[in-house]
């Protein structure tokens, strides 16, 4: 094939092309530096040029050209991603997608939107009717309803409903493949999920259907605490205390409370911190709960307050906890982790004993895939080097830890090497020429290399 990915805005003159390198590098990072390995590995990785198409005809146009010329394709949402999902290794096209944002529709507790719609716009259009997305990151403000389900994991909320990965969160995909003459196929349940965490190597999704929760006005509070132990197990009992509604429990350990410079005035110094999101029936139950536990609520904005500062603590959780600490100290960084739910708190406990002062204890409750209440972590590191830090690592498995390694760009390394083999039957259906962001799914091999 002759045509190159830089001739593409003359071949297709109508859409909304951008050329620029300055823009085009910035349209091929993500939030990967957050990791000093994945910073060095993929330091100058780009695109060739970026298209913003509005209509699915428009989708379709690009995708036909690159299948017709082999051309990478790499899939964007808004780039908030943490592993480097949409920097094209291969150079190519970026096709962002936050043009493509329509809301669809809410029928009962069921929502279906457009790819590229902001979870933020998404919520603010449902609510009126009555619900509210399942889980949100803490970048819901920006990231888009297709980028969480093909790179994301889960957020607020999924202490009620558990990761996207559970049965039941994510319903339906409209996707098209990347081929000549581009299919546009609806997959519904399990065969859905086969497309989801496969960092847009597996089909362009258009559109998604989602279960929804019943809207609730939550009040966002602070309970602050002098005792790492006291804190943890409030936050442990709180989140699974059946009959306190809540979508958010984030624990934070001294020192982290101190990076929240803006919030500093409701964190006592070396307090421990639980960062809550709690429905207005249930608050009463909570300060019950927490003056048992010896905690201060520190903070408190209701609902409405929350809209008039356009301020959520919700900002402050989940890996927003990591970007805050790095406004302050750019040396640090992070890991990913998942307890055992039957020990958690007894390996939480062990493994601040082993590390502390070096790595500072950051857990996200929730329910697991399979419904059991659990945390995760996204521990706060202070980096020394790589081969220290895949030490801190192998210390946290062998407590019988899971990691899951934020430091790796490959699918298959972010998920222990787990990958279901339908997902390589599922990339052969919708990438038979393996253009989608190549070089991220390791299991998939082009058919050429096949033949030799
Ligand atoms: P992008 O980063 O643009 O894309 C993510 C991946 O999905 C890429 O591989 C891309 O190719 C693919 N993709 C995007 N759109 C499509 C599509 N339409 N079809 C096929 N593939 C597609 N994640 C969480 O799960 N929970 C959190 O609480 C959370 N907190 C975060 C906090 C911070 C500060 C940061 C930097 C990241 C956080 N993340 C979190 C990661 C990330 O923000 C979320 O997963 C987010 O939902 C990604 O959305 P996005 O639109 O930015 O996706």
């Amino acid at each position: 094939p002759t045509t190159t990915a830089q001739q593409l805005p003359d071949l297709l003159p109508g859409l909304d092309w951008i050329a620029d390198p300055l823009r085009v590098g910035r349209l091929s990072q993500d939030f990967a530096w957050f990791s000093p390995v994945l910073k060095r590995d993929l330091a100058g990785k780009r695109g060739d040029v970026a298209v913003r198409p509005r209509t699915e005809d428009e989708i379709r146009q690009v995708v036909a050209a690159c299948a017709k010329a082999q051309i990478p394709l790499t899939v964007r949402g808004s780039g908030t991603g943490n592993y480097g999902q949409s920097t094209p290794l291969h150079g190519g096209v970026i096709l962002d997608l936050s043009g493509y944002n329509g809301f669809g529709w809410v029928r009962g507790g069921v929502g279906r939107a457009q790819a590229g719609i902001r979870l933020s716009d998404f919520d603010a259009q449902a609510k009126p009717l009555g619900q509210e997305l399942r889980w949100l990151p803490s970048t819901y403000r920006s990231a888009t309803l297709g980028g969480l389900f093909g790179g994301g994991f889960g957020g607020a909320g999924s202490i009620n409903h558990g990761p996207l990965a559970a049965p039941g969160n994510v319903l339906a995909v409209r996707a098209m493949t990347v081929e000549p003459e581009p299919q546009v196929i609806e997959l519904r349940g399990p065969e859905a999920m086969l497309l989801h965490h496969t960092y847009g190597t597996n089909g362009i999704v258009l559109e998604l259907e989602v279960a929804l929760t019943p809207a609730v006005a939550w009040t966002e509070c602070i309970v602050s605490f002098t005792e790492f132990d006291a804190a943890l197990e409030f936050a442990d009992r709180f989140g699974a205390a059946p009959g306190l509604e809540k979508k958010e429990v984030c624990f934070l350990a001294a020192p982290i409370p101190a990076y929240f410079t803006s919030l500093a005035e409701h964190l006592p110094a070396g307090c421990h911190a639980v960062m809550l999101l709690v429905a207005p029936h249930s608050e009463d139950g909570m300060r019950d709960m927490a003056a048992r536990y010896g905690g201060t609520v520190s903070y408190r904005k209701t609902a409405d307050e929350v809209e008039k500062s356009h301020k959520s603590l919700l900002e402050y959780t989940w890996n927003h906890t990591t970007l805050h600490a790095l406004k302050v100290d750019k040396t640090l960084t992070y890991i990913q982790s998942g307890f055992n739910p039957a020990t958690r708190l007894e390996q939480v406990k062990a493994l601040e004993k082993a590390l502390g002062g070096e790595v500072m204890m950051h857990l996200e409750f929730l329910r697991t895939k399979e419904g059991a209440f659990n945390c995760s972590g996204l521990q706060l590191i202070r980096y020394s080097t790589e081969e220290r830090l895949n030490q801190i690592m192998q210390i946290y498995r062998d407590h019988g830890v899971q990691i899951n390694n934020p430091h790796v760009y490959i699918v298959e390394d972010g998920k222990q090497n787990n990958l279901d083999p339908a997902v390589v039957s599922t990339k052969q259906r919708f990438d038979p020429q393996g253009l989608l962001n190549p070089g991220k799914l390791r299991s998939w091999v082009p058919p050429v290399a096949k033949a030799a």
